[in-house]
């Protein structure tokens, strides 16, 4: 029998749901947590062997400096987690208490639809509301046009597009990509108030519209649209594709963001089919992984490129793979202190910036190396905000400011393409 906490806290978010309208996804989160964790480097090796045997989601990856570790541990595998932690003597604290409450106040409560049908860029939307917007932002901005992501299909169907937002012709350009990893929720929000600002400043804010002179925009709002719609309609914690292979029976999906076709399949990355960074039984396995490459590479002079994330508050450059320092290492950092300086203008958050070796962890087979790889010389990884305290559920009440602070990192990268480091 379940016991009576849970089970409370279940009926509990049942009426949320019910009161906000929306129907129960399939994965109950409540009475999961998240775990912040301080290993040594030694004992985080111990915690990865023992987070593999029992399948325990890792929020974060072990981080440099700070060097903590956050996962999701669920009420069944509670007194083991904690068992193993103790007997190791690694330290560790609390930062969600209940997934599932988290998850139903993620949203704000919509009790009635607003007479107007004007669109709201501080809600989270569906893959299908960010298509129609996609059809209907171009059909009302002159500069704004889609385009369409290579074959311009996901695996399972669904419309890969995007949009370009020109004011003129033979401009460099700057690529935007969200949402590549499906329960980053923030990032396609992100890349809507973008193209909208971008939109809505223009001839309004001088910078802004100097910089729209002369860079074009390209914004990719949903990467991998299948997984996104798997987080709204079945998980909420989903972060791969959703592709089925020959080679795995058992798990589905792989990690899009270690399926380039640069240094893949070595460190950071998983030939576990059953792994949250599962790197796929070829490079470009995915074929959203292809579509984008191939999409990115149809663009004549990209100087910019940047795979938007979440959480962890970082902006980040190559190398992945390699400690080793990319060969515009030094330029990269200064753009990324410039970066991260325009960042905490808008909530004095803190950014941490470098190389992704160096901030996060060794990732190989990523978008920003690729890229970099392909002569992007400006080519990033950014991690949106939190640091943890709502991690992948960032509330909707976030979203202006999460959303304002990435469009400030991307004017510094914009503005160093005209002047010419980019
Ligand atoms: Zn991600």
């Amino acid at each position: 029998m379940a016991p009576l906490v849970p089970l409370i806290a279940t009926m509990k978010i049942l009426v949320l749901f019910a009161l906000i309208g929306i129907s129960v996804a399939a994965v109950d989160y409540t009475g999961h947590q998240v775990y912040r964790s301080y290993p040594t480097p030694g004992e985080n090796e111990l915690l990865q062997r023992f987070g593999k045997v029992f399948e325990l989601d890792f929020w974060s990856d072990y981080r440099h400096g700070d060097d903590f570790v956050d996962f999701r541990v669920s009420p069944e595998l509670r007194s083991k987690v904690n068992e193993f932690l103790t007997k190791n003597r690694i330290n560790y604290e609390i930062f969600i208490e209940d997934l599932g409450i988290a998850i139903a106040k993620e949203r704000k409560p919509k009790l009635s639809k607003m007479n107007d049908d004007s669109f709201d860029y501080f809600v989270y939307h569906t893959v299908d509301e960010i298509d129609e917007w996609i059809t209907s932002f171009t059909k009302d901005n002159s500069f704004a046009s889609v385009v369409t992501i290579g074959s311009g299909k996901s695996y399972e169907g669904r419309n890969m597009r995007g949009l370009k937002i020109s004011t003129g012709s033979d401009r460099p350009a700057f690529v935007i990509n969200c949402g590549i990893h499906a329960r980053e929720w923030i990032t396609p929000a992100t890349c809507l108030y973008t193209a909208n600002k971008l939109m809505n400043e223009y001839n309004m804010n001088m910078t802004i519209t100097h910089l729209m002179n002369g860079v074009d925009f390209y914004l990719i709002p949903s990467s991998n649209p299948d997984g996104y719609a798997y987080t709204w309609s079945n998980d909420r914690m989903w972060r791969k594709t959703r592709s089925k292979s020959d080679m795995c029976d058992t798990c589905i999906g792989v990690d899009p963001n270690r399926n380039w076709d640069f240094h893949w399949g070595e460190a950071g990355s998983s030939s576990d089919c059953c792994s949250e960074s599962y790197k796929g039984s070829v490079a470009f396995s995915e074929i959203e992984t292809k579509n984008q490459r191939d999409f990115v590479e149809s663009i004549e002079n990209v100087r910019a490129y940047i795979d938007v994330h979440s959480y962890s508050q970082t902006w980040m450059y190559p190398y992945g793979y390699t400690k080793s320092p990319a060969p515009d290492a030094a330029i990269l950092e200064k753009i990324g202190r410039d970066s991260v300086s325009a960042i905490s203008s808008v909530d004095s958050h803190v950014f941490q910036t470098g190389s992704i070796s160096d901030v996060v962890y060794v990732a190989s087979g990523s978008t920003a190396d690729f890229f970099y790889s392909k002569g992007i010389k400006c080519s990033w990884g950014a991690e949106l905000r939190d640091t943890g305290k709502y991690g992948f559920i960032l509330p909707e009440d976030q979203i202006g400011k999460g959303a304002e602070e990435a469009f400030q990192g991307f004017m510094v990268i914009a503005k160093n393409i005209p002047l010419g480091p980019c």
